[in-house]
């Protein structure tokens, strides 16, 4: 397929991130290959917000309706006590709430599906695939896939998450850039409501939070707890790690038995550790990131699907205002998008801290009785 510019762009990672970057650049008149190493589009997971700016780009990328028509409203948030009763509530009403056209929360197929489905006539997708080398040349950067494919891309962008092979094969190891925020979290989804739906309850004992979180016939069941120190184990072991949550919270209160019961029968288990990634510059080259695999600021934002977004246009507005200079588009990427990543990860650092996983009873009593969300 020619482009309307010339410019051929591989990206790597079929979800938030990489489908919004396609969705735009295909605007731009950019031909966009997507390869993904799963057989389709990732859809798993928690639900995500759509914040601030964010909802403007999804209007840019002609899927606000569908958002809008499903998007999810969490009611109230609930503070429990081990013996059930509830230390202390917030109501989210429209008075409490920041404005709800600036903040969608929406299940996560729903978000990718709206792009993957408007994208299938523009983009060609290699599901099954993965970059194995990248190396820069001239004129463009020279890519081999698993498959055995070579072939040259103008600009190639990694938007394949957390633990990146894209950031891995250019710019570096992961530990050179990850920050481990000292907890860890394990999610769980049930397809059962345990408590009301649009309902969010919280139960903590000094070091360990769990959260429930009901939506649409569903319940989320989230253990996070505190640790100084990163714990060895491997990341396709899920009997491990179901191991560590149920070593980290056996004996402590409320609802805690039967919620461990529902971890250890569920096959959607979600195990990892908090946190970020911090690059001094998410560009080099031909090469750019995007999204978590640039610039994660932790499942404690609530912000990861919206900075994804946010990135994607901040890239791809760089990109047509200095349309040819790379260099000078690279430099704008990273400089407008800074002082915001900045913000939403310092942010999340604290709500670990104060908002999720307080480490005293004083501090959890403080949270309990607070009255705006967080
Ligand atoms: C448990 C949990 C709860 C969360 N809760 C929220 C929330 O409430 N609100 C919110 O806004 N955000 C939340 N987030 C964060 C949000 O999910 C992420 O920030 C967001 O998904 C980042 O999008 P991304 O496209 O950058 O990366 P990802 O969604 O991680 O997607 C990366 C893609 O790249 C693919 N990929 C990986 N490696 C390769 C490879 N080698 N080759 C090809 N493809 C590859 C993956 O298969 C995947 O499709 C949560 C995250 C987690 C883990």
């Amino acid at each position: 397929m020619e482009s309307a510019n010339g410019k051929k762009v591989l990206i790597s990672g079929a979800s938030i991130a990489g489908l919004s970057t396609a969705c735009l650049l295909t605007k731009l008149g950019y031909t966009v290959t997507v390869v993904e190493q799963a057989n389709e589009p990732r859809t798993a997971g928690a639900a995500v917000d759509i914040r601030g700016l964010a909802v403007d780009i999804s209007k840019r990328m002609g899927i606000f309706d569908q958002l809008d028509a499903n998007r999810l409203r969490v009611e109230r948030i609930e503070f429990k006590e081990a013996d059930d009763s509830t230390a202390g509530s917030i109501a989210l009403t429209n008075d409490n709430v920041d404005s709800q056209d600036d903040d969608i929360e929406i299940e996560r197929d729903i978000f990718i599906n709206s792009l993957f489905d408007r994208l299938l006539t523009t983009v060609t997708f290699l599901f099954n695939n993965t970059i194995t080398t990248l190396a820069e040349t001239n004129d463009g950067v020279y890519v081999t896939l698993k498959d055995g494919t070579q072939q040259t891309f103008d600009l190639v962008i990694g938007c394949d998450g957390l633990h990146s092979i894209v950031r891995h094969n250019w710019f570096g190891h992961e530990a050179d850039y990850a920050y481990f925020m000292e907890a860890y979290f394990s999610i769980t989804t049930v397809s059962k409501l345990l408590i009301n739906e649009k309902t969010m309850q919280l139960f903590n004992v000094p070091d360990k939070a769990i959260t429930l979180n009901a939506y649409n016939k569903k319940t989320d069941i989230i253990f996070s707890f505190f640790s100084q120190k990163e714990i060895p184990y491997n990341y396709r072991d899920i009997d491990q790690q179901r191991a560590i949550i149920l070593n980290q919270f056996a004996g402590q209160g409320w609802r805690t038995n039967e919620l461990l019961t529902e971890v250890q029968q569920s096959d959607k288990f979600y195990f990892d550790k908090f946190c970020q990634i911090k690059m001094p510059s998410w560009t080099k080259g031909r090469v750019a990131l995007v999204g978590d695999a640039g610039y994660c600021a932790s499942p404690a934002a609530g912000m990861g699907a919206s900075l994804s977004v946010i990135g994607a246009a901040a890239l791809a507005d760089a990109l047509e205002k200095h349309s040819g200079n790379l260099e000078l588009a690279f430099q704008e990427y990273n400089q407008t998008l800074r002082p915001f990543i900045d913000e939403v990860q310092a942010t999340a650092e604290l709500n670990v801290k104060e908002n999720f996983i307080p480490r005293t009873e004083e501090a959890i009593h403080r949270r309990n009785t607070q009255t705006t969300a967080f």
